[in-house]
């Protein structure tokens, strides 16, 4: 029997639909996913959004303003909310979500990670120093005010942490602004780069106070994977390990292909898990998605990052799950649906067959125009879509300072070996026609 999660505010009615609050900036696929997924488990979907005001924004009908700079405040407005439309579950979208999720969780009695873990979660400083002193292995680490000179903690002999080291923001994602340095100079251009990023209009508007630090990390060798799990209850169950088969050496780490089920050994994957077993028990995740980073080297799994939340993008895409007595494969989305009212899915497991993504990278910089080859590049065996995000007229910036990929390429079949192949042979077809971004007289 399906056991719900207690009903938040007044009881809806029988013939009312339950109601999801999804909690999301953008209109993207991500949020299309979970809406998808909630009309087919028969919920009602309310959103929360800090794109109000934006006037071709298609749900301004019913949609609750919220500011994502201030949780108290826009936790207040939800319960305030579900005291006149009961809500029966929570899901965040995104890094700026989760810390609003948890505080209107914990003040319904709705099933979500909680509001300290949430904060920590988002904060790359924070969440380090927890899981050191839970003594897990993490890279040696500091953290410099965005004032700082660079050259006077260079002096300092960047203590004590050394070269290589990785300068990064403590709140951005998909690895922007994450640079590596092997050497004083580098590191002095690296600081001053992701200065100027953090000052960015756009880093700002977020008005975030972890972007007033950047954070200096010893660099770790090793085989990087991504790992996609939820937290039941307090009990964390792994969905799927990926491996990133391209080398991420650095400078600029952009992510491209993950593959799973991983090639290493089970011995490795059973390490690797253990490991986050501990980090998520450490850093207090209990009910809701999770997303990690892991570096695995003779010394065993290093955490990179656990972040509060699911995969981001489309990358969901690539994981399939089968239920029991279901016919049909469910998504990632319908996953955390259920996990979030409460359900029971203990039984569901990823499906047999191995899968993998590429997160496209940025070709260059430039205005995309157009992209070529893509009827071909859908007919390599293997390959099951392949979605180009990019709008002709957007302005590509590649990494460190750019943020999103312009597109998807998904493939499936037998082996992680024929994925892989799958999605590098896809991609070598694709050309991206960019004119020159004309400079600003
Ligand atoms: P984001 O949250 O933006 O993805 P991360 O902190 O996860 O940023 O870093 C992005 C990538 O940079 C990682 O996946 C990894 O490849 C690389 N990286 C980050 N920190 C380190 C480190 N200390 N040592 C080695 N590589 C690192």
């Amino acid at each position: 029997m399906e056991n719900y999660a207690p009903v938040a505010g007044r009881p809806a009615s029988s013939s009312e639909k339950r109601r999801l609050l999804l909690l999301t900036t953008t209109t993207g696929y991500q949020t299309r996913a979970f809406v998808q997924a909630a009309e087919k488990l028969g919920l009602a979907v309310v959103f929360g959004t800090d794109r109000c005001h934006v006037l071709d924004d298609p749900w301004q009908d019913g949609a609750l303003a919220l500011r994502f700079d201030n949780p108290e405040e826009a936790a207040a407005r939800v319960v305030e909310m579900a005291h006149r439309r009961p809500i029966h579950a929570i899901v965040a979208l995104g890094d700026c979500t989760p810390p609003i999720a948890a505080r209107a969780a914990e003040a319904l009695g709705l099933l979500y990670h909680r509001p300290e873990t949430a904060d920590i979660c988002r904060d790359k400083y924070r969440s380090r120093r927890r899981l050191q002193r839970c003594g897990l292995n993490v890279p040696r680490f500091a953290r410099f005010p965005i004032g700082a000179d660079p050259l006077g903690i260079v002096k300092l002999g960047v203590a004590p942490i050394g070269f290589p080291s990785v300068l990064k923001p403590l709140a951005l994602s998909a690895s922007r602004g994450v640079i590596r340095a092997n050497t004083a100079q580098e590191f002095i251009s690296a600081f001053k780069r992701i200065q100027a990023l953090l000052r960015s209009p756009e880093v700002r508007a977020t008005r975030q106070e972890t972007s007033n630090y950047v954070q200096v990390e010893e660099y770790i060798e090793g085989d990087e994977v991504a790992m996609e799990g939820v937290v039941d209850h307090g009990r964390l169950k792994v969905l799927a390990i990926f491996d990133k088969p391209d080398p991420l050496v650095g400078p600029f780490f952009g992510e491209s292909i993950y593959v799973t089920p991983s090639r290493m050994e089970r011995e490795t994957q059973a390490e690797a898990i253990e490991a986050l077993r501990r980090a998520a028990k450490a850093l207090g995740l209990w009910h809701g998605p999770l997303h990690a980073e892991l570096r695995i080297n003779s010394r065993g799994p290093w955490m990179l990052e656990v972040a509060a939340r699911s995969i981001g993008g489309l990358c969901s895409r690539a994981l399939r799950f089968r239920v029991p007595d279901l016919e049909e494969n469910i998504s990632l989305e319908e996953l955390i649906i259920r996990l979030a009212l409460g359900e029971d899915i203990e039984t569901i497991r990823r499906e047999e067959s191995a899968s993998g993504v590429m997160m496209i990278p940025v070709p260059d910089a430039g205005i995309f125009q157009r992209v070529e080859g893509v009827e071909k590049a859908h007919k390599t065996p293997g390959i099951e879509e392949i979605i180009i995000t990019a709008q002709p007229g957007q302005k590509f910036v590649p990494l460190p300072e750019g943020s999103s990929y312009p597109g998807f390429i998904f493939a499936r079949g037998p082996s992680p070996e024929f994925v892989e192949q799958a999605l590098r042979d896809a991609h070598q077809k694709l050309h991206f026609v960019l004119s020159p971004v004309l400079p600003v007289i």
